[in-house]
């Protein structure tokens, strides 16, 4: 491999979409069936302190995006990640061999994201979000079109098959010669 590095052995996938598409429930459950190591990069974010602080217009951390490529150089130089996170366009290009976004009919959504008690103007930019599909066109904007899959999270039984699915194409997953 060039420049020292290893070549990884196990792909990396980067699960986007609004809050509430179900990132973290999916990327979990691919995580169990493949054993790809589960990034929940917000988590993380809190964790390592990789912000500048809360913000109260936006309701969220201020993540630093810096600090947070820095912090995941080596393991996706290593392979086998499933990075959840609801945005896309600061990490580096070439980390990523799969883009899945997921998307959520907008009723159902506002339902998931009130129970979480999601209220005013951060319940109706996350629908908006959604409406007018900012993630997947920041996806498209980001990463190489053959690499992003957009997936329909509505119910129980789009996970089931996201899942299943996603679950294949890692297994016949292998490094570009
Ligand atoms: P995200 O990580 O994208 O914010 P979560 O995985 O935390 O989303 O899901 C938010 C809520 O919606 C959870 O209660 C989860 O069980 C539910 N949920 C997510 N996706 C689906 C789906 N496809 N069908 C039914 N419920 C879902
Ligand atoms: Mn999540």
């Amino acid at each position: 491999a060039q420049n020292g590095s290893v070549r990884k052995s196990r792909p990396n996938i980067l699960v986007t979409g609004t809050p509430g598409t179900g990132k973290t429930t999916t990327s979990s459950a691919l995580a169990e069936a493949t054993q790809l190591r589960h990034i929940i990069v917000g988590d993380l974010v809190k964790e390592k302190n990789l912000h500048d602080g809360w913000d109260d217009q936006l309701e969220c951390y201020l993540i630093n995006e810096d600090l947070v490529c820095d912090e995941l150089e080596d393991l996706m130089e290593e392979g086998g990640n499933i990075v959840d996170y609801h945005g896309c366009d600061f990490f580096p290009e070439r980390w990523f061999d799969q883009v899945v976004v997921l998307q959520t009919d907008n009723t159902v959504l506002y339902d998931r994201l009130s129970r979480r008690g999601y209220t005013g103007s951060k319940l109706s930019n996350n629908i908006e979000c959604e409406i007018f599909q900012v993630l997947l066109q920041e996806a498209k904007e980001s990463y190489p079109e053959d690499i992003v899959v957009a997936l329909k999270s509505d119910t129980i039984e789009d996970i089931t098959r996201n899942v299943a699915s996603l679950t294949d194409w890692v297994g016949s997953w292998h490094p570009a010669t």
